[in-house]
């Protein structure tokens, strides 16, 4: 367009128009700059992708507005000072996205209009994890690794060469491992995806946060903060990772499609993702990024998404690239896990055991289309290290079913206005001083009179997997508390019909109910009971463990540190938890009060359940969100199902949850058919047990409930 008529058109646009495009620029310019040069983002991903988005969509409607240097033109940033540049043979460009199935299909659609293909022709796919790293190259020249480099602006990246070699999944020479595998190319450009393990990640952040140091938003961030160091000691340090997923430049062999890319690196010694796979059509693309999202927190590295690129590599050539991107290929992304929003203001809960956790007040934000307005703070070691004000924006976290918790605040926005938090030293409910063991980071309220822990404690007695009282809800155990009617949980049972029916709401009819149900518990597990005493560290299946070695409470409350720690499983912590709790004089008269009120024990109670999975067979692989692998095995045994450890063709389904292991692969080979853990409640669901049903049969657990208790 020639400039009279660019000037022509521009003077059409609307002045606030020109302003917005140019301050998105800015901003998103500022933004790059935060990621990819100092790895420090002020924003979420999504935050900025929503920028991009904006830009991208005014540059659609008015095109004369759109210059080469524009963010919407360019990948990422040109390299940093201090590191030697790496000019790259091809390159090495950034990925379209789509955020839903609509957008993923107009892809497909796309790809054929530009190709004169009949639109229902189906194409072949590579589907590949987006891993959420830092691009790079490695350059191998005759076998030998001579240059790594970042992907820096796309054309020219930073070298990290020395850096790389400290990778020790990266091969120095590529090596042909079998006689069927093609020689090794004279030169090649290998792509691939530097990562952080998320315990790794979690590793140097921990670190990080100790040391007063901010820290990484994200194991991208820190891949790349540890990536692109100068002193390749610091990189050696951090237990870096790679998976190859392409090449570039080539000289010497020529590959057919994408699929003989990802199946030959391997063979010369290089790390591709086990979880990529080859597709028919566009809607096996979909599919395989809804079972990949399945496993995505299960994963021991984090995934953003799932990447879909056209096989053959011959319609790569036909379908060329944009300025910032290839048309042959797009990220389909997962919904995003973190953002930011206000610290509006923190509360302090006092749980069960007296520990009193800082919770924060957030002004409510959606995080993966789910509303959040209360994040877990951890303590007081937390919010001080990170210097974690009142006012200050931070990025808040929610992944899977995890508490959302806090990340960091971010400093560069603060306004000068921010507040202190300021960590009581009193129970903000019983006023009692409160107590840190050395070495321990969480505050506790020792008096076991506290109201609040009163009532936690009540609560968790009268719990599904405790005593299983039906009808004593917070809202019931906060008026017995109130009305004292009750101090410790031996109480309940030495209350009368007419006691209950002092509480507001009950008549007769309800007050006997709750009675009845009262009566009904006494009749247990010795595990349930173990459980229901609330002793700190000895959750459900410790329980279980004790009742099963001790078989009588008797025995249990004569163990000494040293029986107690010679049981599997069972730390000092534990034990020393257990010794003190039974020779404590008031839990002692608790415990008598209690099976003088006649608390009888029993091998097993069974609740008649219908028999919905009658016929059917699961497998159950990686952990589970809702339940423990047991939990979910012995839930399927009682609704009539079959379980088995080892999956053959007449399996059901196999229920697919957090690290699964061969199992899956063996499944998917088998044809199988896998549900996530969402998809098997939901077949549970369709068949008349709903969730609230099954946390019912296996009890649930409230540690960090609502507002119950928080000043
Ligand atoms: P991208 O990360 O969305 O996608 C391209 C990259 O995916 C490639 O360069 C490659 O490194 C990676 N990848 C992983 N697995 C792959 C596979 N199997 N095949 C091919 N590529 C694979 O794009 P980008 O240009 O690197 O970065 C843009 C992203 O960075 C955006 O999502 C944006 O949210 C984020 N960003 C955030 C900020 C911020 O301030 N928060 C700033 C800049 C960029």
């Amino acid at each position: 367009m020639d400039e009279v008529k660019k000037d022509e058109l521009r003077r059409e646009i609307p002045p606030e128009i020109v302003d917005r495009v140019k301050k998105l620029r800015e901003e998103i310019e500022y933004h790059n700059y935060r990621y990819y040069v100092l790895d420090s983002p002020v924003i979420s991903d999504a935050e900025y992708d929503a920028l991009m988005r904006e830009l991208k969509e005014l540059e659609a409607k008015y095109p004369e507005l759109i210059t080469p240097d524009s963010p919407t033109q360019r990948v990422g940033f040109k390299p940093a000072e201090g590191f030697k540049e790496v000019p790259h043979q091809e390159p090495m460009l950034s990925l379209d996205d789509a955020m839903n199935e609509e957008e993923v299909r107009e892809f497909d659609k796309r790809i054929k209009r530009f190709l004169n293909l009949p639109e229902d022709m189906p194409i072949e796919y590579t589907v590949e994890p987006k891993i959420d790293g830092v691009a790079v190259e490695l350059v191998f020249e005759n076998s030998l690794l001579t240059v790594a480099s970042t992907r820096g602006d796309g054309y020219v990246g930073e070298d990290i060469t020395n850096n790389i070699k400290t990778i020790k999944t990266i091969p120095l020479r590529l090596r042909k491992f079998d006689e069927n595998t093609p020689d090794i190319p004279m030169r090649i450009d290998v792509r691939g995806e530097v990562y952080l393990n998320k315990d790794e990640f979690k590793r140097i952040n921990e670190e990080r946060i100790a040391k007063k140091e901010i820290p990484f938003a994200n194991p991208r961030n820190a891949a790349a903060g540890s990536l692109r160091q100068l002193d390749p000691q610091i990189t050696a340090k951090r237990r870096l990772d790679i998976f190859c997923y392409g090449i570039g430049y080539v000289e010497g062999y020529s590959f057919g499609t994408q699929w003989e890319i990802l199946q030959t690196l391997p063979k010369w010694g290089l790390k591709v993702n086990p979880l990529v796979k080859l597709v028919s059509n566009i809607e096996e693309a979909i599919s395989y990024h809804h079972q990949i999202e399945a496993l995505r927190d299960s994963l021991p590295y984090e995934i953003d998404g799932v990447v879909i690129k056209v096989n053959d590599l011959s319609l790569w050539e036909k379908l060329g690239t944009k300025a910032r991107s290839p048309r042959y290929a797009i990220a389909y992304k997962f919904l995003p896990t973190q953002t930011t929003t206000l610290l509006k203001d923190v509360v302090f809960q006092v749980g069960r055991t007296g520990a009193v956790t800082p919770v924060a007040i957030l002004e409510p934000v959606k995080i993966g289309g789910v509303v959040v307005e209360r994040a877990t703070l951890h303590n007081e070691d937390f919010i001080k290290n990170l210097d974690i004000k009142i006012g200050d924006y931070v990025l808040v976290q929610r992944a899977g079913d995890v508490i959302p918790e806090i990340v960091m605040p971010i400093k560069e926005r603060r306004t000068g206005q921010e507040k202190e938090i300021f960590f009581p030293r009193h129970c903000p409910i019983c006023g009692t001083s409160l107590v840190k063991k050395p070495g321990e980071a969480i505050w506790r309220c020792p008096n076991k009179g506290c109201y609040a822990q009163g009532v936690r404690r009540l609560l968790h007695f009268a719990s599904r997997n405790a005593m299983n009282i039906e009808g004593l809800g917070d809202k019931v155990a906060k008026e017995l508390i109130d009305k004292e009617l009750v101090q410790d949980p031996s109480d309940l049972y030495f209350l009368k019909v007419e006691d209950f029916m002092k509480l507001s709401g009950f008549a007769y009819k309800k007050a006997k109910n709750l009675w009845q149900a009262i009566q009904k518990s006494k009749k247990t597990t010795l595990g349930k009971f173990i459980y229901a005493l609330g002793i700190r560290h000895v959750g459900e299946a410790m329980a279980q463990i004790l009742a099963e070695k001790f078989k009588s409470l008797e025995k249990l409350k004569g163990a000494t540190m040293a029986d107690l720690i010679s049981i599997p499983g069972v730390g000092e912590e534990v034990a020393r938890s257990i010794v003190e709790f039974f020779k404590d004089k008031e839990n002692e008269r608790m415990i008598e009060r209690l099976l003088s009120a006649g608390i009888t024990f029993v091998e097993k109670e069974e609740e008649e359940l219908p028999k919905i999975l009658e016929g059917l067979s699961f497998v159950f692989t990686g952990a589970l969100d809702n339940f423990t692998r047991e939990e979910a095995k012995a839930l399927v045994l009682k609704l009539g199902g079959k379980v088995s450890d080892t999956v053959t063709r007449n399996v059901s389904y196999i229920v697919v949850g957090k690290e699964p292991g061969s199992k899956y692969q063996k499944a998917l080979a088998y044809g199988v058919k896998t549900l996530s853990e969402a998809e098997f409640l939901e077949l549970l669901k369709e068949k008349g047990i709903t969730l609230e049903k099954i946390k019912s049969i296996k009890g649930e657990k409230q540690e960090f409930s609502g507002p119950l208790f928080q000043k």
